[in-house]
């Protein structure tokens, strides 16, 4: 049934309770497909990165990539998992041009690792369990490219093209048991889980795990039930949401147009459903298959995939501190606020601001630069902090020009911007633009008794005892020198020769 009207998030809350399931694809970072060595390098021509393993030619045969197989269970072991003494791939078999086998080599029944779980932080500090069903390792289709429709959808299209370069670059899918519990922040819960496995992903260094280039997806499963019922109800799937925001507008758009159709007396059913970014919706997809449909068996060109106990500790000793411990620790260490370090990991700043402490800066001040003056200049470029044309050492060199007093914080912005602009490190942008603060007495008095002389009226209200006035006079030295003053000592200079004390 079409709901015209949706009802509010409030209403929706208020009879329901929403149960959700979260199946994410990671991308790996191996340098080869999972069952071939085609490279996985992205922007190649169409094709050219494809071999009759991929292609699905007859006789070939598929060989297990190894750093895939221990990435999955480096994922398996920091989503606190068990971890398969024993398991196979299976063939998943269905027909997509994109899928040039005709199955997709997965795991079905016997998963590499399973029953984890993984603690998320919301905004409010608390932390949500979610527990973690399995993650499996899987291969990725190729991609089709709509030609001639208005939507780049296959319907309206005048032909297809195909490239099967991605085919066969490792996946590996975590699917969470059905998460229950969270109530009216079911939107927060999900997006704060995607967020916390994607800085996992990244700090287990298996893959960048860029959303918006496909690296991580999100299949979004969610249900209502009334109040006080046990049973789920019938679930939906949006599919390949692909953005933390959109997965938070997911949630909240399922939560109300299921409980739209509920409380019409109409019924939801088991289907798949398309994101639509401008307006936060979901439309109708296809009527879900069952695991049945798609007749799962072993794959038998694969040899079972039997890791052994030591390696599985010796990796175990490799996982890196978790990603929410590390943050609790820096948020301690630098002494900010939940929300502080909440945007300095928004602006993608907490790598770049400990690296700049690493080279010599206190927090304080790698903070200050990085989510001042150098997030400016990100934003109005639109680039990645990381990608400004400056690195942590030159921050931390700039800093400790600023607190040995040769350059005053004004000085320090024309340094960072030279920097940004191509002009060479922090000591040879100073050099070449000649920025140094003045301190020299003898250079500053001239600048201080003009400024004194243009300011008659200034100078007697300070003679009078009316010391706070001497700021307007610190100013126009300041303009005068083109900033280069330094502000503390013409301060002293100027109450000096006005003959009041400071
Ligand atoms: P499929 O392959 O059909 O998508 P999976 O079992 O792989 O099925 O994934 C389904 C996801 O949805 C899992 O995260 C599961 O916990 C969750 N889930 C299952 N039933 C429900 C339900 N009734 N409501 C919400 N989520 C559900
Ligand atoms: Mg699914
Ligand atoms: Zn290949």
């Amino acid at each position: 049934m079409t709901v015209t009207e949706l009802v509010s998030y409030e209403d929706a809350l208020a009879s329901y309770d929403p149960v959700m399931g979260l199946e994410v694809h990671v991308e790996l970072g191996t340098k080869t497909k999972m069952f071939c060595g085609c490279s996985t390098e992205l922007g190649a021509d169409p094709n050219t990165q494809t071999c009759p393993v991929c292609l699905g030619m007859p006789g070939a045969l598929p060989v297990v990539n190894a750093i895939g197989v221990e990435s999955a269970i480096k994922i398996g072991l920091a989503l606190n998992c068990e971890i398969a003494e024993w398991c196979r791939f299976a063939r998943k078999n269905y027909f997509y041009p994109d899928m040039p086998k005709n199955f997709q080599t997965s795991q079905y029944d016997e998963p590499i690792a399973f029953n984890g779980y993984l603690d998320v932080q919301l905004e409010d500090g608390e932390v949500f369990r979610v527990e973690i069903e399995r993650a499996h390792m899987e291969e990725d289709t190729g991609k089709s490219t709509h030609v001639g429709g208005a939507t780049g959808r296959i319907h309206g299209a005048q032909h297809s093209l195909l490239d099967y370069n991605r085919a066969g670059i490792p996946l590996i899918e975590i699917v969470t048991k059905p998460i229950e519990g969270a109530g009216e922040r079911a939107p927060e819960v999900a997006k704060a889980y995607v967020a916390e496995l994607r800085e996992l992903i990244k700090a287990l260094g298996v893959s960048e795990a860029r959303m918006e280039m496909g690296q991580m997806r999100c299949d979004v499963n969610l249900s209502l039930r009334p109040h006080g019922r046990e049973k789920f109800g019938t679930r939906s799937e949006t599919k390949n949401v692909n953005s933390l925001r959109s997965v938070e507008r997911a949630v909240r758009f399922e939560v109300q147009r299921h409980a739209s159709v509920l409380s019409a007396g109409g019924t939801i059913i088991q289907e798949t459903r398309h994101f639509h970014e401008e307006d936060g919706s979901t439309t109708s997809g296809r009527i879900k298959e069952e695991a049945e449909d798609y007749r799962y068996f072993p794959e038998p060109d694969l040899v079972p995939v039997a890791p052994s106990r030591e390696w599985v500790e010796e990796l175990r000793g490799t996982l890196p501190e978790l990603p929410r411990v590390r943050r609790n620790r820096l948020r301690e260490q630098w002494g900010v606020t939940e929300h502080d370090m909440q945007s300095i990991l928004n602006a993608g700043a907490v790598d770049l601001i400990v690296a700049t402490t690493e080279a010599g800066a206190d927090s304080a001040a790698a903070r200050k630069w990085w989510m001042g003056e150098l997030a400016r200049s990100a934003n109005e470029s639109g680039t990645d902090l990381a990608a400004l044309p400056i690195t942590p050492a030159q921050v931390a060199r700039v800093a400790a020009l600023v607190a040995e007093g040769s350059l005053n914080d004004k000085l320090a912005r024309q340094v960072i911007e030279g920097v940004l602009a191509g002009e060479g490190g922090p000591d040879e942008v100073v050099e070449k633009r000649g920025l140094k603060v003045v301190s020299d007495d003898s250079a500053l008095g001239a600048a201080v008794d003009e400024a004194i002389a243009a300011n008659a009226a200034i100078a007697d209200k300070i003679r009078a005892g009316k010391v706070a006035a001497a700021g307007a006079l610190v100013g126009a030295v300041m303009k005068a020198t083109r900033g280069q003053a330094d502000a503390a000592r013409v301060r002293e200079l100027i109450l000096e020769r006005l003959g009041v004390e400071g």
